[in-house]
Order: C-alpha cells, then sequence, then structure tokens
C-alpha cells in the first residue's frame, strides 16, 4: 500500500496562496480518521510507504531541514517507517515528481510486490496518474479535478472511512 502524504496522511494547511501542504512543524495536524485507517491497513499486515512531491523547497518555501522534520513526524505518527519524496519541480523533468511513477516502482522494488498487488491512495490527479503510470490501482480521496483526464481504473471516495470499507471487502471476500 503507497501513500501520497498531504490530504491522505496529514491536513492541508490554509495559506494566503490555497490549501497547501505543511509549511513548518507547526502546521502539520493529522487527522484522527487518517490515523484509524493506517492502523487498519497494519493490523491487517499490509506494507505501508509515503510517495510524496515536496515541490515547495525547490520552490524556496520551506528549506530541505524543515521538510524533512516534517516528514518525520507524519511518519511517526503514522507508524510507517518508508517514505519516498521528491524535491524538484516541473521544469527539473525528474522521473520521480508525479504524475510520474518513479516514487512507485522504488516502494514496489523495495517491497519486492506487483504493481497489481499494490494500491496507492491519493488525493489529487497527479497521483491517480501516477498510480495508472506505474500500473497500480488508484484510490482517490475527494472529488474529480475539473479538466483532467483520469485513468479508467481510479476509484473516488468521499472519506477515508470510506477506503477502508472498500477493502475490507475485497479482502474478506
Ligand atoms: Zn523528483
Amino acid at each position: 500500500m503507497i501513500l501520497d502524504r498531504d490530504g491522505v496522511l496529514n491536513n492541508l494547511v490554509e495559506y494566503p496562496d490555497g490549501l497547501v501542504a505543511p509549511r513548518s512543524i507547526e502546521d502539520v495536524s493529522i487527522p484522527e480518521d487518517s490515523l484509524s485507517m493506517t492502523r487498519t491497513f497494519r493490523t491487517w499486515g499490509l506494507d505501508l510507504a509515503i510517495a510524496s512531491n515536496q515541490p515547495d523547497v525547490a520552490r524556496g518555501l520551506l528549506s530541505i531541514e524543515e521538510s524533512l522534520n516534517i516528514q518525520r513526524v507524519i511518519e511517526t505518527s503514522h507508524g510507517i517507517g518508508t517514505s519516498f519524496v521528491c524535491f524538484h519541480d516541473d521544469k527539473d523533468l525528474c522521473l520521480c515528481r508525479k504524475p510520474r511513477p518513479g516514487m512507485l516502482f522504488s516502494a514496489m522494488g523495495e517491497f519486492k510486490v506487483k504493481p497489481e498487488e499494490t494500491l496507492f491512495i491519493g488525493d489529487s490527479w497527479r497521483d491517480a496518474q501516477a498510480a495508472a503510470n506505474a500500473g497500480v490501482r488508484p484510490y482517490i480521496l475527494g472529488r474529480e479535478e475539473a479538466g483532467r483526464d483520469y485513468p479508467s481504473t481510479v476509484e473516488f471516495f468521499s472519506s477515508r472511512g470510506q477506503i477502508v470499507e472498500r477493502l475490507r471487502k475485497l479482502t474478506c471476500d
């Protein structure tokens, strides 16, 4: 199970430029339903990894040290020990920035699992597309973004609890 970070494992934060990723440790807040989601996945014995775009570092909005501190707090809260983070922006043309699939391939390599045994939980078009580009099924928290083409395999969910219930059905069938 690969998870996006901001908007899935922790709350987005209101800044003048919109709802954004945390820019300091003080910005980090983790919703209870998110903690109970990862707790349930762990009780099912699933391997968990984070795959997160952090372009605000390339944009000069926070230091790499602060970004790593934030990452550590979120990992620790969720009991997740494996993370892949892309600090680049579009102009860097890296292989890791979602919708490119680099971080998902790295995560699957780490756990030696196949795309068809893997699920990606995200909250954006970039997440859905990155998952599809890696051959992984995308579960998206929230609504479809206007003007984007989604892969045919995407499923949308209105809450984290709904994702857990969907998987509970799949695992118990
Ligand atoms: Zn990158």
